[in-house]
């Protein structure tokens, strides 16, 4: 019988999470009530889909009552521990979940979880297309794509499952995946989370409850990363692009090798599709992870070969009079703008701005004036950024992205490269990065 049956359960948040978990949770017999601040009319799509369920719906508002008859809360990524509802079932003794927490829960296969301040989703789908190429039957979800949950019924052990994770999932957690990977920790989301030590809290627990039996994957290269170590209860492999690992993954003589027991060769460098250091990271930490499941050197060297990336992540969108134009939306932060700036070699054009959320700019300008022949800003913070970089020659600030893209046009010629890599949050203009990243792909199509 499943953990929810005849449970009281409230999931706070009515998006693709709670979708898929108020379905799962009233299908395994739970008593669901669901909250949303949003009134029915604008729900009512998924209360169709979820009608024939016996759900309960609170809307427009999350009354304290509600814990009166409550055993579980679930709440949503976007749903902050610090509402006053969550904080309120804390003190009451209420356990605290969400989806991808009941998915690792429930799975019935040696789930691969990774998470990292950059490079989750690319090092998530690489690891799937690993899976695929080795033919086995392969899952990949989490925050990215659908939630897994909703998969469960599917699964079977010899499965392979990929789930990305964000600190925002893990910071609830009380229960760890088999195969955990952190691949940095560098200031994100600290609007949120507050202060660095509770951002990295949240994200150690993608290990913290594993087992001796468990296999902790770190980065050997990231400080932020290895400070967790001393929470490693079972297998403890690492990935480095400067030095040898004593279990892991590496780099020596041009080429990726994998350290288990024995050295293993698994392709060279020139084989990586995928741009820019970060991403021979990222192909280190997927070999690692892909081992650590039994998965073939031949299908990580096909994966390799082939993987070109996800889309809005250094995606190029076309080339036009010899310029390549470059969709990076998903870099939200500095570090971010800042590898996908350390990728190219040409003369670049970056168009940067969006929504400001607290983060430190120094290196990030300092870069830009060192690389970037001409500084495009827009947006919420573009003047906080000029100020940043003021004196520099060539910049312009503009009012919107499609101004930027204009400008971006007008001023280069061939054999650049024209970066969108924001640095900031969509939120200034858009829904989300990928709204962002669409409408550059319109603007530059238009040109
Ligand atoms: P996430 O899922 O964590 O947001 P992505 O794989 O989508 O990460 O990559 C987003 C962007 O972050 C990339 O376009 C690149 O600019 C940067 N990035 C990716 N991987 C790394 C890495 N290993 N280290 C530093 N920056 C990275």
């Amino acid at each position: 019988m499943d953990a929810f049956y005849g449970k009281r359960l409230v999931i706070m948040g009515l998006a693709r999470q709670g979708r898929v978990l108020a379905r799962f949770a009233a299908e395994a017999g739970a008593r669901v009530t669901v909250t949303d601040m949003r009134p029915a009319e604008k729900l009512a799509d998924v209360m169709a889909e979820l009608a024939d369920l016996g759900i309960e719906y609170v809307l427009g508002e999350h009354p304290m009552s509600l814990l009166d008859k409550t055993d579980v809360l679930a709440i949503s990524g976007g749903v902050p521990v610090d509402a006053p509802l969550v904080a309120a079932a804390r003190e009451r003794g209420i356990q605290i979940t969400n989806d991808s927490q009941e998915f690792v829960r429930r799975t019935p296969t040696a789930v691969i979880g990774i998470t990292g301040s950059a490079g989750k989703s690319t090092t998530t789908a690489l690891t799937g297309v690993m899976g695929q190429m080795a033919r086995r039957r392969t899952w990949v979800g989490g925050n990215i794509g659908r939630p897994l949950l909703a998969d469960l019924h599917k699964m079977g052990p010899d499965d392979v499952v990929v789930q990305e994770l964000s600190s925002f999932q893990l910071e609830i957690w009380t229960q760890s995946p088999p195969v955990a990977a952190v691949l940095n920790i560098t200031p994100n989301h600290l609007d949120r989370h507050k202060t660095m030590a509770a951002y990295a809290n949240a994200k150690a627990n993608i290990l913290r409850y594993q087992s001796a039996e468990g296999t902790a994957v770190l980065a050997a290269d990231d400080p932020g990363a290895m400070m967790l170590k001393s929470l490693v209860k079972g297998r403890l492999r690492t990935f480095s692009l400067e030095q040898e690992v004593a279990d892991g993954a590496f780099v020596g003589d041009g080429q990726i090798w994998l350290r288990n027991g024995k050295d293993v060769p698994v392709c060279g460098l020139d084989e990586i599709k995928l741009r820019g250091e970060h991403n021979v990271r990222n192909v280190l930490a997927a070999v690692t992870l892909a081992d650590s499941v039994g998965l073939p050197v031949e299908a990580m060297r096909k994966a390799i070969s082939t993987f070109t990336g996800v889309e809005h992540r250094l995606e190029l969108v076309r080339v036009l009079n010899g310029v390549q134009y470059i969709n990076d939306s998903i870099a939200t932060a500095p570090e971010r703008a800042l590898a996908a700036i350390n990728a190219f070699d040409e003369p670049l054009i970056l168009l940067a701005g969006g929504k400001d959320k607290d983060m430190v700019w120094n290196a990030w300008a300092e870069r830009v004036r060192q690389r970037v022949k001409h500084v495009i800003l827009f947006g919420d913070m573009a003047a906080m950024m000029e100020s940043r970089l003021a004196g520099m020659a060539g910049l312009t600030r503009v009012e919107t992205m499609a101004e930027a893209v204009q400008v971006a046009m007008d001023t280069a010629v061939s054999g650049d490269v024209v970066l969108l890599s924001p640095g900031g949050t969509s939120f200034d203009a858009f829904t989300d990065f990928a709204e962002r990243g669409e409408k550059f792909r319109e603007l530059v199509k238009e040109l």
